[in-house]
């Protein structure tokens, strides 16, 4: 039976670590938190930001702009917080409303204040292995590889998924590390492949938003599975792969809830104290 891998654990090492750097700082980091119309998804993560900022001693802002606000009056915004030296972090909350194009937004915020890791310059960066930021929620899968002792070199992990948060950033830190990483997408499933390359992986990162995708017998005994995904089944929220199954040929799991989520948090103050000190 796998050990369950729970974020919350290794989020408490981190948050220590975090504490003890922003008491070292000259003045407390402060993180603007910008959010787009009523999503109350946005909502939600910015609620658990502040909480996360106040145990740490993090400065949080939030700002909710209106739902119509034009792109051009948003990047105006976000070009003031860039100037203001006050400002150390920022952050534009997803979803943003469908007029809104969120990848051109990220490139109006300052590198040095992108805690999300998502400005071009940041993302090439990490492309030469040079990041301090690096994107939260492929962070926060490596904080928990890590916290397993398992050795990366040489390891076959397949990651399925490949969007810009977590897929695509977190095959270049896995390169870092010399394991052998393939990466599985839609094009994988239409041709039939998904199971053929799931049931080898000695590492498994899913990603993708669909419960019920991975079958719990496609996983390799003793493989490591991560799962990102978060999907509502009726009043239960479940991750992508079929966690009973997949639990009893696993050494490792994430449980879902539990797993990467309480980490992102984490890895994103971590992230805003990085930035802070490049700027002091
Ligand atoms: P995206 O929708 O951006 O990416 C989903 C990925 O899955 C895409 O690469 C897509 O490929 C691929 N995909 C879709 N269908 C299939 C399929 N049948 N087989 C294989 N691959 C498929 O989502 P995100 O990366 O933003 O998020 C993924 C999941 O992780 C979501 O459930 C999200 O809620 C969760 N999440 C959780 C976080 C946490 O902190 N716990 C943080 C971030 C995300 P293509 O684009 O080619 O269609």
């Amino acid at each position: 039976m796998a050990k369950l891998l729970e974020g919350k654990f290794v989020a408490e090492k981190i948050k220590q670590e975090i504490r003890a750097q922003v008491q070292g700082l000259k003045k407390p980091p402060v993180l603007v938190s910008v959010w787009v119309g009523d999503n109350p998804g946005a909502a939600t993560y910015a609620r658990s930001q502040a909480k996360t900022a106040e145990a740490l001693g993090i400065v949080y802002k939030p700002f909710n702009l209106d739902q119509n606000i034009t792109e051009d009056a948003l990047i105006d915004f976000i070009l003031k917080l860039n100037a203001d030296k006050a400002v150390n972090g920022i952050i534009v909350q997803m979803p943003v409303p469908q007029h809104i194009d969120y990848q051109k937004i990220c490139e109006f915020i300052s590198p040095l204040k992108d805690v999300e890791g998502m400005h071009p310059a940041n993302i090439g960066k990490l492309l030469f292995g040079r990041s301090r930021i690096v994107a939260c929620t492929a962070n926060a899968i490596m904080e928990l590889l890590n916290s397993t002792g398992v050795d990366l070199y040489g390891k076959e992990v397949v990651i399925v998924g490949h969007s810009e948060i977590v897929g695509k950033p977190l095959m270049l830190l896995l390169l870092e590390k010399f394991a052998t990483v393939t990466i599985c997408h839609i094009g994988t499933s239409k041709v039939g492949k998904l199971e053929e390359h799931v049931r080898r992986a000695e590492i498994l990162i899913v990603a993708v938003g669909q419960a019920g995708l991975i079958k719990g017998d496609w996983i390799k005994e003793g493989a490591i599975v991560v799962d990102v995904g978060i999907n509502m089944v009726g009043d239960k929220i479940v991750g992508d792969v079929e966690f009973e199954v997949a639990q009893k040929r696993a050494s490792y799991i994430t449980p879902v809830p539990g797993g990467v989520g309480p980490l992102t948090v984490t890895v994103l103050m971590r992230n805003l104290v990085e930035a802070t000190k490049a700027q002091q």
